[in-house]
């Protein structure tokens, strides 16, 4: 188990890795002296045969596909996604905050197919771990030695009655996960709210979901935009948590409850959405009480998430247990293989691991299954181990935000010791997530962060 970094501890090789990471983007004063840190040496390549599939060319498919392109020479690697579009999704926030465009977070996935891998433009439509080999929609039977899934999750929107994605942006509803234009029109209907005051209405799914905290970001951002406009008096906000705390990490969560009381934010705990009425402008929640139906004038839509159906229809989810009714795959916590299956593994959003779910995680989880996979190859086993490392760049208002790194034991990992204090509302917090994120990102897929 890869212990984080303490500040009194020497900084372990995967912590040096990871500042010099963050560093290497240059946008922090500090980070450049961090960032003159040698780069490891580029790992020798393997010569193999093997067929490698890649099932999902998202963010952890690109990442992996590039990663073992680079380190074996002769593999045959091929990635299926019908998406020709990749989504830069943290951006979304940004986009649904206004102040970044709709395009900024829409690029191609065929720019970032390393050379020699091929491509399948086409939907997994079956997965078959036992004679090895995934079918496609039309048919198509790919057979394979090594497959790493990677299809991310499925946003189960029709879980919420009434719900419906086509009138995002209309009469005060919004939904920054649907995609580009989504986030856009969810800018416009908050927008609105903001010029206007009324009620607001936030929070956040039961279940596993990406990207904790963004549903606090986007109730930070909405109070900050009533603000500035001199309209918070006229209005309401209400914080829907699924649970009794507003963030899986307790010290954050409850740092959070503590901003949420200063900004005047409403808390209503053990609050989960079931049915929406767009038209009268009525959310219903369960709640141990029974259900409670707030009316409000903007609503940011978050839905229940679980794994993609045909990860669902497989034999590879879980079968007991926290991560078995959402259909995440049964992977080893520490190296994300297959439990059952030892030449599969599950990297990203699908894996049914605590935590994790965020771009951050696919960057250290995705080198830790690349190691163990070629290891399988080499013969010479890794010990590479992923620890649970997820960060998250909470906005608490615009130009502030605060750098929240953990891992699988809750503790707080600091990339930057003395510079960034996780649980400080920071600018260079705010500059991270706006600036220095994307590049990083970017940088990661073609599997050179
Ligand atoms: C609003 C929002 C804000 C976020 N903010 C942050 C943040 O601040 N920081 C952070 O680190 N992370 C953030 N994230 C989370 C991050 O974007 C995801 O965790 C990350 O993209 C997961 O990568 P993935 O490869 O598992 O899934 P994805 O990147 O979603 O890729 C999955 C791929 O699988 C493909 N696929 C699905 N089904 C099939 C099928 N049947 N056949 C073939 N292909 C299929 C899809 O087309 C897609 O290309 C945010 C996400 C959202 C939505």
């Amino acid at each position: 188990m890869v212990e984080p970094r303490r500040p009194d501890t020497p900084a372990s090789p995967i912590e040096k890795e990871r500042r010099r990471f963050l560093a290497s983007l240059g946008v922090l004063p500090l980070a450049v002296a961090v960032a003159q840190t040698p780069r490891p040496a580029q790992a020798d390549t393997h010569k193999t045969q093997a067929r490698i599939v890649i099932a999902g060319g998202g963010a952890a498919g690109l990442t992996a596909a590039n990663r073992l392109a680079s380190a074996l020479d002769g593999a045959r690697i091929t990635v299926i996604d019908p998406k020709k579009e990749h989504w830069y999704q943290p951006g979304f926030t940004l986009v649904a905050a206004g102040i970044k465009p709709q395009n900024y977070t829409v690029s191609t996935t065929a720019d970032y197919l390393p050379k020699g891998a091929e491509l399948v433009a086409e939907k997994v439509a079956e997965i078959d771990p036992e004679g090895q080999k995934v079918v496609t929609e039309s048919g198509q039977v790919i057979p394979y030695d090594y497959l790493i899934v990677a299809l991310g999750l499925e946003l189960n929107y029709a879980g919420i009655q009434g719900m419906n994605t086509a009138r995002i942006g209309q009469n005060g509803m919004g939904s920054i996960y649907f995609g580009p234009q989504a986030a856009s029109a969810t800018y416009a209907a908050m927008s609105q709210f903001a010029d206007q005051g009324g009620i607001g209405v936030f929070g956040r799914p039961a279940g596993e979901m990406k990207c904790a905290g963004a549903p606090l970001k986007y109730t930070f951002i909405t109070d900050d935009h009533l603000r500035r406009r001199g309209n918070r008096g006229k209005a309401e906000i209400h914080y829907m948590a699924h649970a009794k705390s507003l963030f899986g990490v307790p010290i954050v969560s409850e740092k959070v409850r503590m901003l949420f009381d200063d900004r005047g934010v409403k808390v209503h705990q053990d609050h989960v959405m079931q049915a929406i009425d767009l038209d009268k402008r009525i959310a219903t929640f369960s709640t141990p009480a029974g259900t409670h139906d707030q009316p409000y004038d903007f609503i940011n839509v978050i839905p229940p998430m679980r794994a993609p159906e045909v990860v669902r229809n497989s034999p590879l989810p879980w079968t007991e247990g926290p991560f078995a009714a959402d259909g995440w795959m049964e992977v080893d916590r520490e190296t994300l293989r297959h439990k059952r299956y030892p030449n599969v593994f599950g990297v990203g959003d699908v894996a049914g691991v605590p935590k994790g779910k965020t771009a951050a995680s696919v960057k250290w989880q995705v080198p830790v299954a690349v190691a163990h996979l070629i290891g399988d190859i080499t013969g010479q086993p890794s010990k590479a181990v992923y620890n649970g490392y997820t960060s998250c760049p909470l906005i608490t208002r615009l130009g502030q935000a605060m750098l929240i790194e953990f891992d699988y034991n809750n503790n707080l990992v600091m990339s930057f010791p003395g510079v960034i204090a996780p649980l400080e509302e920071l600018w260079i917090s705010w500059v991270m997530k706006t600036m220095a994120l994307k590049p990083t990102y970017l940088s990661m897929l073609r599997g050179r962060a």
